[in-house]
């Protein structure tokens, strides 16, 4: 399996050719007589709330440059969607988290960015159920928290993408 459109098989190098299985374009290894997979990569995020507020981290490293957005990346090797969030929100955010604590919200299908599509699980806890102090980390170049249905709709100064304000809103209207 490949994360972008794969040109030549990532086993033995061949140049890849097509091939039709069960009604899906796939590309074909004619050396390895195997389909390679190309695939959506699994991500998680966490809207983590503290009453009205909403913790938002900017983002340091390409894509997105500058952007606000919900702690979140992709789901490492051997880990749940739940243990990822809880992670990223260490790293990038500061905090720990029981991944127990953390309550799916919402699920996207997103991309294609440069070939690459994404599936990612958004989850939500509260700023209580967290330990430490919110400081950028990894990836994050600043840390701060936002009223959440000002972000929701899209408002001030802070333009998130649209699968989080799909998952606040479904988190707001739950309220
Ligand atoms: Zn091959």
């Amino acid at each position: 399996m490949t994360t972008r459109p794969p040109s030549f098989c990532p086993d033995c190098g061949t140049e890849l050719g097509r091939t039709t299985e069960e009604g899906y374009d796939r590309a074909y290894c004619p050396a390895c007589s195997a389909v390679v997979y190309h695939n959506p990569v699994p991500g998680a995020g966490v809207l983590v709330r503290d009453g009205a507020d909403l913790l938002l981290v900017r983002r340091a490293t390409a894509p997105h440059v500058g952007q606000w957005t919900v702690p979140g990346g992709h789901v490492e090797t051997g880990e749940s969607p739940a243990e990822a969030a809880a992670r990223e929100l260490g790293e990038e955010a500061g905090l720990a988290v029981d991944p127990a604590a953390l309550d799916p919200v919402s699920t996207h299908a997103l991309g294609p960015r440069d070939g690459k599509y994404t599936v990612s699980v958004l989850f939500e806890t509260t700023r209580a159920a967290t330990d430490g102090d919110p400081a950028a980390g990894s990836d994050a170049g600043d840390v701060g928290w936002f009223d959440a249905r000002t972000v929701r709709d899209g408002g001030a100064d802070v333009e998130v993408r649209g699968f989080v304000r799909e998952g606040l809103r479904r988190v707001l209207d739950g309220d």
